[in-house]
C-alpha cells in the first residue's frame, strides 16, 4: 500500500502537482478517497535553510500533505518562510539520489554504478584507511553545512583529522563574526541577536531582509514596519527593503566604510553618541575620535555618492532614537576583502548608539546546555589544519572551506587527500570553482552525501544517498535566543528509496574504521534519549512537543559587565590590531572600480530559494524558476538590451555565462548588475533545474581575500554584457 501510494505521488509529481504561490502545500490525490484516513500531526524543524524553524507537519496515510509553523517555536512563532512551506517539493523530488553510487567514468561525466550500502561504505572505508596509513589521518577533510553534517564532524575528529571546515564561514558570515568579536568580545552567532520586533531605527546595509528569508527575522521586519520604525537601505540596488525605508540611499560600491566612519563622526563630534554606554563599557574612546577626525561627511560625500548632509541627517535621526537602533551586521559579509573592517565599523557604530544589549537593539542570547553522550575525547590530532584559519589568517576562528580547498592544490603545509562533502555543493558554494575542479582532481577520494545528484557528485568516487530532513532524526538543536529552547529533529515518514540518515552513514563508517568507541550506541533514538534525561526529559516526551521552551534569562547588561576583549571593555580603538600591524580604527581604501563597458556584479538572495539547494525543488520553482539580470534601464537602452532579452556575461577574464534573461529596471545604479544566486545548475540529474538561468559562482574568478580571517570578498568582478544570438 505504501508503495501504491508513494508511486501514485511521484506520478502527480513528475507531471507537475499543483502549487500555490507562496509555498502551500502539495495538492495530492489520495489513492483511495473513500478510504478512511490515519492523520498524524507530527512536530520537527526545517531544515531548507539553516534556521532551523519548527515545523508541524501533516501526515496523511504516510503522504506529508502540509508544513505548517510550529506555534511554540521561538524561531518560527506559528508561521514558515514560503521556503519552508514548500519542503515536500525536496521530499518528494522525483530527482532524488536514490542507491549508493561508485563512479565508472571519469570525474564529472557523471557516469556510475549502482551499489549496496556494504560495498559503497566498505569502499570508503577502505580508501580512508589507506588515506591514513599512508598520508595520516589529518589528510582527510569535510566540507559540511546544515544541522545534520554534525555527525560527520564527530567521525572525523574520531578519525584524526583538523580539517572540518563550513564554507558557511570564510565565504559568508566569517567577518561578521571577527568584526564584532574584536569590538563586543562575541560574534553575532545564528540567529541574529537583533531586537528587530522591539527596535526604532533599522538601518540595513546591503542586507535584503525580505529577499534574505530568514523566518523569525522577517516577521520582526514586518513588525517593527507595523509599530513605526524608521528604516535606512543602504544599498546600490533598490531591494524589497528599500521599498518599505525612509531613506534608500543608492551607495557607490565598495564604500560603506566611509559612510559608517562618517556618521560616527557625526555622532562623536556632534556630542550625539550615547555618552553612558561608552563611560560605563567602552575602551580608547579618546584615540577612537582621533583616528576618525577627518572622516567628515564633506569628506565621504565625496566617496559614497551620497550628500553630506544627508550624511549627516541620517546620523541625527539615528542618535534620536537610541539606544532602540539596530545597525544591521548582515549575514553574507564576503564583499571587497576588507569586510572584517566593515563588521567592525558597523559594530562601533553600535556601540556609539548604545543599542548593545538595550530594547530594540541587540539583546543577550540565553542558551540551553545539553550533557554529552559519554564517548572518550577524539585523540588530538598530530598535525594542525591546512586552512591558514589562525596562522596566515590570524584572527579567524573557524576552519576555512577556501582554505582546505587552496591547501589541496598546493599541496602545502600538506596535501589533504580525501574528502567528504556533507550537503554543500563546493562548485556553488565556494568561488573560482575552476580551482575546486583542479583540487577535485588531486583528490584520492570524494565522498558526497547529499539528497540530490548536484554538481559536486558527478565527481565523487562514491555517492551516498542521504535521507531528507523529514525522514531522519539529527541531533538536538539547543537553541540561544532571546529564550533558551531545545528541539528535536524526528522523521514525520520513513526514508524513500535506498536513502538512510547521515547519522546512520557516519557511524557506519566509524564502525568500519574501528572507531565505533566514539558512537558508544547503537540507534540514535538511544542517544537522543539519554542526552534528553540530562535535561528531566525523554525521547519520548519530545517526540510529541517537538520543542521545550524556557523562560528567558534577564538580558540587561550591568554596569560592570565584562566583555570577552582583551581590556574587558567594547573596544573603539583595537590595541590588538594596533600591535598587528592592523589599522586600529576601520579606513575606507578605495577598490577597484569597473573597466571601461564592465558593470560590477552583485548577487543576492531569492525569498523562495536557499541558493542552489531548493532550485530543484518543483514546488518554489513554480514560483521562481529561473533568475535574471538586473539593468539599469540607461544601460540597457546604451546596449541596445530590451527587457527579457536573452543576454551573457562575460567577466573580466572572459568567462561567459549561461543565457540569462534581462531585467531592464530603475531599481540599480548604472554601474552594477545584479542576480539571484543559485542557478545555472549544469548536473543533468537535476532535471527540474539545469539548464535554468546562469550561475554567478562561474563569474567569481576574482576573490579579494581577508588579510585578518581569511574571507573570500567576492564583489570585485567585473561583467560585460552580450546579447545572445
Ligand atoms: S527560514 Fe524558512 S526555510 Fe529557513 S528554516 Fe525557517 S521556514 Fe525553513
Amino acid at each position: 500500500m505504501a508503495d501504491l501510494q508513494r508511486r501514485t505521488f511521484l506520478k502527480i509529481a513528475a507531471g507537475g502537482a499543483a502549487a500555490a504561490a507562496g509555498g502551500a502545500a502539495l495538492a495530492l490525490r489520495h489513492p483511495s478517497p473513500d478510504a478512511p484516513r490515519h492523520i498524524a500531526k507530527i512536530p520537527t524543524f526545517c531544515e531548507l535553510c539553516f534556521w532551523k524553524c519548527g515545523v508541524v507537519a501533516t501526515v496523511e496515510d504516510g503522504v506529508v500533505t502540509r508544513l505548517e509553523g510550529h506555534p511554540a517555536h521561538p524561531l518560527a512563532l506559528g508561521r514558515l518562510c514560503p521556503r519552508g512551506n514548500g519542503g515536500t517539493g525536496l521530499l518528494y523530488d522525483p530527482d532524488r539520489l536514490k542507491k549508493p553510487l561508485i563512479r565508472t567514468g571519469a570525474r564529472g561525466q557523471e557516469r556510475f554504478r549502482e551499489a549496496t550500502w556494504n560495498e559503497a561504505l566498505d569502499y570508503v572505508a577502505a580508501k580512508m584507511r589507506e588515506i591514513r596509513a599512508k598520508h595520516g589521518p589529518e589528510a582527510m577533510a569535510l566540507f559540511t553545512h546544515g544541522h545534520g553534517g554534525s555527525f560527520f564532524s564527530q567521525l572525523l575528529k574520531a578519525y584524526g583529522s583538523p580539517n572540518i571546515a563550513a564554507p558557511s564561514y570564510a565565504q559568508c558570515r566569517g567577518p561578521r563574526e571577527v568584526g564584532f568579536q574584536l569590538t563586543f568580545g562575541t560574534g553575532i552567532g545564528s540567529p541574529e541577536n537583533t531586537d528587530i520586533a522591539n527596535t526604532r531605527f533599522l538601518v540595513l546595509i546591503g542586507s535584503h531582509l525580505g529577499e534574505n528569508m530568514h523566518n523569525t527575522q522577517v516577521q520582526e521586519f514586518a513588525e517593527a514596519i507595523r509599530r513605526g520604525a524608521k528604516i535606512v537601505v543602504v544599498d546600490p540596488r533598490f531591494s524589497v527593503a528599500a521599498s518599505k525605508a525612509h531613506w534608500y540611499l543608492p551607495i557607490r560600491p565598495g564604500t560603506d566604510i566611509a559612510l559608517l566612519m562618517a556618521w560616527a563622526h557625526v555622532l562623536v563630534y556632534e556630542n550625539l553618541y550615547n555618552r553612558d554606554f561608552i563611560e560605563k563599557h567602552a575602551a580608547g574612546f579618546a584615540e577612537f575620535r582621533d583616528a576618525i577626525r577627518d572622516m567628515t561627511p564633506d569628506w565621504a560625500a565625496r566617496i559614497t555618492d551620497i550628500d553630506a548632509e544627508t550624511i549627516r541627517t541620517v546620523a541625527r535621526e539615528m542618535a534620536a532614537s537610541q539606544p532602540s537602533v539596530i545597525v544591521h551586521p548582515g549575514r553574507h559579509a564576503t564583499w571587497y576583502g576588507d569586510d572584517t573592517q566593515r563588521s567592525r565599523a558597523i559594530a562601533i557604530l553600535n556601540a556609539l548608539l548604545g543599542s548593545w544589549g538595550a530594547k530594540g537593539g541587540f539583546f543577550l542570547p540565553s542558551g540551553v546546555e545539553v550533557p554529552p553522550y559519554p564517548a572518550p575525547r577524539p585523540p588530538q590530532p598530530a598535525r594542525g589544519a591546512v586552512d591558514g584559519a589562525g596562522t596566515r589568517y590570524p584572527l579567524a576562528d573557524e576552519t576555512l572551506a577556501s582554505g582546505l580547498c587552496d591547501a589541496t592544490l598546493a599541496g602545502a603545509p600538506y596535501r589533504a587527500r580525501g574528502w567528504i562533502v556533507y550537503g554543500t555543493n563546493l562548485l556553488q558554494s565556494l568561488p573560482q570553482p575552476q580551482k575546486t575542479l583542479e583540487a577535485i582532481q588531486a583528490l584520492d577520494l570524494l565522498v558526497v552525501v547529499d539528497v540530490l545528484p548536484v554538481e559536486i557528485a558527478g565527481y565523487a568516487d562514491v555517492v551516498l544517498p542521504e535521507c531528507t530532513y523529514l525522514e531522519r532524526y539529527d541531533d538536538l538543536h539547543a537553541g540561544a535566543f532571546r529564550t533558551p529552547f531545545l528541539a528535536l529533529r524526528q522523521p514525520v515518514v520513513p526514508p524513500m528509496y535506498d536513502s538512510k540518515p547521515g547519522w546512520w552513514i557516519a557511524r557506519e563508517l566509524a564502525r568500519r574504521l574501528d572507531l565505533e568507541a566514539y558512537f558508544p550506541w547503537q540507534h540514535i533514538e538511544q542517544y537522543l534519549d539519554q542526552r534528553l534525561r540530562g535535561l528531566n526529559l525523554t525521547l519520548a516526551d519530545m517526540k510529541k512537543r517537538g520543542v521545550v521552551v524556557y523562560p528567558a534569562e534577564d538580558s540587561a547588561l550591568p554596569p560592570d559587565h565584562r566583555f570577552d576583549t582583551p581590556s574587558g571593555k567594547v573596544e573603539l580603538y583595537s590595541k590588538l590590531l594596533a600591535d598587528m600591524g592592523v589599522d586600529p580604527v576601520p579606513k575606507y581604501y578605495p577598490k577597484p572600480e569597473p573597466p571601461e563597458g564592465h558593470f560590477r556584479l552583485l548577487f543576492g538572495r531569492s525569498p523562495l530559494h536557499t541558493f542552489g539547494r531548493t532550485t530543484n525543488n518543483r514546488i518554489l520553482g513554480s514560483v521562481v524558476r529561473e533568475n535574471e539580470v538586473w539593468i539599469h534601464h540607461q544601460a540597457a537602452a546604451a546596449l541596445g538590451i530590451r527587457p527579457n532579452e536573452r543576454i551573457r556575461l562575460v567577466n573580466q577574464d572572459g568567462v561567459r555565462s549561461a543565457p540569462v534573461r534581462a531585467r531592464v529596471t530603475n531599481r540599480i545604479r548604472p554601474d552594477c548588475v545584479y542576480m539571484v544566486h543559485g542557478f545555472g545548475h549544469t548536473a543533468r540529474g537535476l532535471r527540474f533545474t539545469a539548464g535554468r538561468g546562469a550561475a554567478t559562482t562561474s563569474l567569481v574568478t576574482r576573490v579579494d581575500v581577508d588579510p585578518l580571517m581569511g574571507g573570500t570578498g567576492m564583489f570585485n568582478n567585473f561583467v560585460r554584457i552580450e546579447k545572445e544570438a
